[in-house]
């Protein structure tokens, strides 16, 4: 036991809590990429046993007629898997990666303005990370099992120690749920919502600057739409959040998610441009990787982004019903 032990202290009385926090937020945004990592090895399983796997025929006609049945990578059902996790894995690795050059600035810019933007941008996008990409981790990993059907299920193949796995980065070094509240709760309003306003900013200029340009409409429109979506519950939060608290944590989980998937099809907008751009200069022999890039934009642009309106929606029907029923019921 410690009766009489010694304490030494560290640095100055009562800072051990915001040194306890430079530490969470660290293991938070660690924690964020174990959910990446997760989705991406349990995608890499999925897709290799859909090209091995022989099940049924493609719908469009036989495509390996000289097997007793095709690979169920034809079946446009197990496509929405793959693509949906290749989607979702690639924008979320942009994602930390954008996330971890700010917080590079954060810490070493010798700009005061510069380091202070990118320290507002990393408290602002860690809840984000770390909610969203463990979430999408688990849900992930139990699509890639599903993708085995039976096989994913018993343990020969390893999917649902993936599933194990992924479950635990959604609760430790705070559930998600707490995510959620941190981001409506304590990020949004932090300095005025400084952070909220400088991201939506360079969102909105990014769509404005690509406007006019008709190759890249299919990107910025749904970006567009899906930023003003993420604008409109914000509004609606700052108008029915003050007066009745139940109405913001009600939202919170939603939000999160709604924030996630504009900042990820942010990520997604700004790689197709990239893309466009190396494929006009030639590509230099790498034109199937960016053409790969282009199509995996448009999936998350035509199926995932639309997501935002339903996550609206939710937000803005508040906290009636969810705190209508007594406990009893
Ligand atoms: C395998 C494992 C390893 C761990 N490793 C460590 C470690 O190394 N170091 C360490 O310090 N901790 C560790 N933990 C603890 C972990 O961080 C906590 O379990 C986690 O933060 C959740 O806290 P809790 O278990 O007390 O849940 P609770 O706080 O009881 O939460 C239960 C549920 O209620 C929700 N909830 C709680 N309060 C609110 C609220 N005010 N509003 C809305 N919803 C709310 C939560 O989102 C959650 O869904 C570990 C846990 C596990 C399971």
């Amino acid at each position: 036991n410690y009766d009489e032990a010694e304490g030494t202290l560290l640095g100055e009385l009562n800072g051990g809590l915001k040194a306890m926090f430079t530490m969470m937020n660290e293991a938070r945004l660690g924690v964020g990429l174990q959910g990446l990592s997760l989705s991406e090895i349990a995608y890499q399983n999925a897709v290799s046993y859909a090209k091995d796997r022989l099940q049924g025929r493609s719908l469009s006609g036989a495509k390996a007629p000289d097997k007793k049945a095709d690979p169920i990578i034809v079946h446009p059902d197990i496509r929405r898997s793959l693509m949906t996790m290749k989607a979702y894995n690639e924008a979320g690795r942009a994602l930390a990666l954008w996330t971890a050059i700010k917080s590079d600035v954060a810490h070493r810019s010798g700009d005061d303005k510069d380091r202070q933007a990118a320290d507002d941008y990393t408290g602002l996008m860690t809840p984000v990370v770390k909610g969203v990409l463990t979430d999408k981790g688990f849900d992930h990993a139990v699509m890639a099992q599903q993708v085995f059907g039976g096989h994913g299920y018993i343990e020969e193949h390893g999917m649902s120690q993936f599933v194990r796995d992924a479950r635990i980065a959604m609760i430790y070094e705070g559930a998600n749920g707490i995510q959620a509240l941190d981001l409506v709760g304590r990020k949004l309003a932090q300095n005025g919502g400084r952070a909220v306003q400088a991201f939506f900013k360079e969102l909105g200029e990014f769509c404005e600057e690509n406007r006019t340009d008709e190759k890249m409409a299919p990107f910025t429109k749904a970006l567009k739409k899906g930023l003003n979506d993420l604008q409109a519950a914000t509004m609606w939060l700052v108008q029915n959040a003050m007066a009745k608290p139940d109405n913001a944590g009600a939202a919170s989980t939603d939000y999160m998610h709604l924030f996630g998937l504009v900042a990820l099809g942010y990520m997604w907008a700004q790689m197709a441009k990239s893309a466009q751009a190396k494929l006009a200069e030639g590509a230099n022999g790498a034109a199937p990787f960016y053409d790969t890039k282009l199509v995996t934009a448009r999936f998350f642009m035509e199926r995932i982004m639309p997501e935002t309106a339903t996550r609206l929606a939710r937000i803005s029907s508040g906290a009636d019903t969810l705190m209508a029923l007594p406990a009893e019921a």
